[in-house]
């Protein structure tokens, strides 16, 4: 704290991002990172993108992305917002759509950037508990007014709202802005773009960083009415109207283009998953429901974080959250095959 900050920032409790440990050879199940690498497209693109024209500045609008994403969607391309990955989208969303006179509403358990978006805009928001099953009860929100926004599959426990609940929470609140944050939805979610051209008040976001395992290159993007996205390109041009370098216009582009890399690394994830819930219930876990690249797993005896720390010591990490209701379970990624394996190895040894 200084007396030269601004009273909002030293009100601020900033967003702790998951550990990146710098040790090598670690299994790294923390951060719900795509196990697999890139599609080899992607990394002929960005070989290519990365020659003299570095020298020049990058399309500010991202045009040949937009216009990628909007066929691979079925939309067009003014319904397309594209960011630094989707935490800078759903900053710029926060700022620009989610700050009325009733208070934003978000679940108590989901992605804990919410509540650092709204102390860096003093935005006033409503915290709404998950039911006893840990699951997102849209009409928890329809009868009172303001803004929504959640995670679709919720993280981190991966449990899923149907487009069903969706389409009659936007017609209950026709007039609020509600986002649906859709970062794990490639591994078994539907799609909340279905609902766009019916419902202006719909802004949906997704992230290059999980399904097409490009966390590294920063890509996010939003889909919505153009009013909605206009009032982002506004804030976006206000602040910084290069958000998207060349590489990462580049790769993102050729990503879409590698439909066949992305369907294969996906069903993957999807098999390991459905395999380490059953071994992991096996072995004495209770796991919700998940159709994400992660689970969210309680064992009936053992405490979290001991079983966290153990994991540790045999180079295997896990998340472990110290939260109210949430602190006996862990959110383990899904890795290769050969890393659940290694997984179920070590929870075997440590449960003796
Ligand atoms: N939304 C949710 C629910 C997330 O878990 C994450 C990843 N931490 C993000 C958005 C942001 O992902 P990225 O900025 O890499 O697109």
């Amino acid at each position: 704290m200084s007396r030269f900050w601004s009273p909002i920032v030293a009100r601020l409790t900033p967003y702790v991002p998951g550990e990146q440990p710098k040790i090598s050879n670690l299994i790294k199940l923390n951060t719900n990172e795509n196990p697999y690498p890139p599609s080899p497209r992607v990394l002929a693109a960005l070989a290519e993108a990365g020659d003299e024209g570095l020298r020049l500045y990058p399309d500010p609008n991202a045009e040949a992305l937009k216009s990628t994403i909007a066929r691979y969607h079925g939309v067009r391309p003014e319904q397309v917002f594209v960011g630094n990955g989707s935490d800078e989208v759903l900053a710029l969303a926060f700022m620009a759509l989610l700050r009325h006179d009733a208070p934003l509403r978000f679940p108590d358990i989901s992605y804990t950037f919410y509540p650092v978006y709204c102390g860096l805009y003093g935005i006033d928001h409503c915290i709404v508990p998950l039911n006893e099953a840990f699951e997102i009860d849209l009409a928890d929100y329809a009868g009172t007014p303001g803004p929504v926004i959640f995670p679709n599959p919720n993280a981190p426990t991966g449990r899923l709202v149907s487009l069903a609940q969706i389409r009659a929470l936007l017609q209950q609140l026709p007039d609020e802005v509600v986002v649906v944050d859709e970062a794990y939805v490639d591994f078994g979610g539907e799609s909340a773009i279905a609902l766009v051209a019916d419902h202006p008040n719909l802004l949906v976001v997704q992230t290059l960083s999980k399904s097409r395992a490009l966390a590294g290159l920063r890509v996010g993007f939003a889909i919505g009415h153009p009013e909605l996205i206009e009032a982002l390109e506004r804030v976006k041009n206000s602040f910084n109207s290069y958000p998207l370098d060349r590489l990462a216009q580049a790769g993102a582009v050729a990503s879409f283009e590698d439909e066949g890399y992305f369907q294969e690394m996906r069903a993957k994830v999807i098999a390991s998953r459905e395999w380490l819930i059953e071994d992991l219930t096996g072995l004495g876990f209770s796991v919700l429901p998940s159709a994400a690249n992660f689970v969210f797993a309680r064992h009936a005896t053992r405490d979290a974080a001991g079983l966290a720390a153990a994991l540790r010591e045999r180079a295997i990490v896990v998340r472990h959250f110290r939260l109210p209701r949430i602190e006996q379970y862990l959110r383990i990624s899904i890795g290769t095959d050969a890393q659940c394996d290694a997984l179920v190895k070590a929870l075997s040894e440590i449960l003796g």
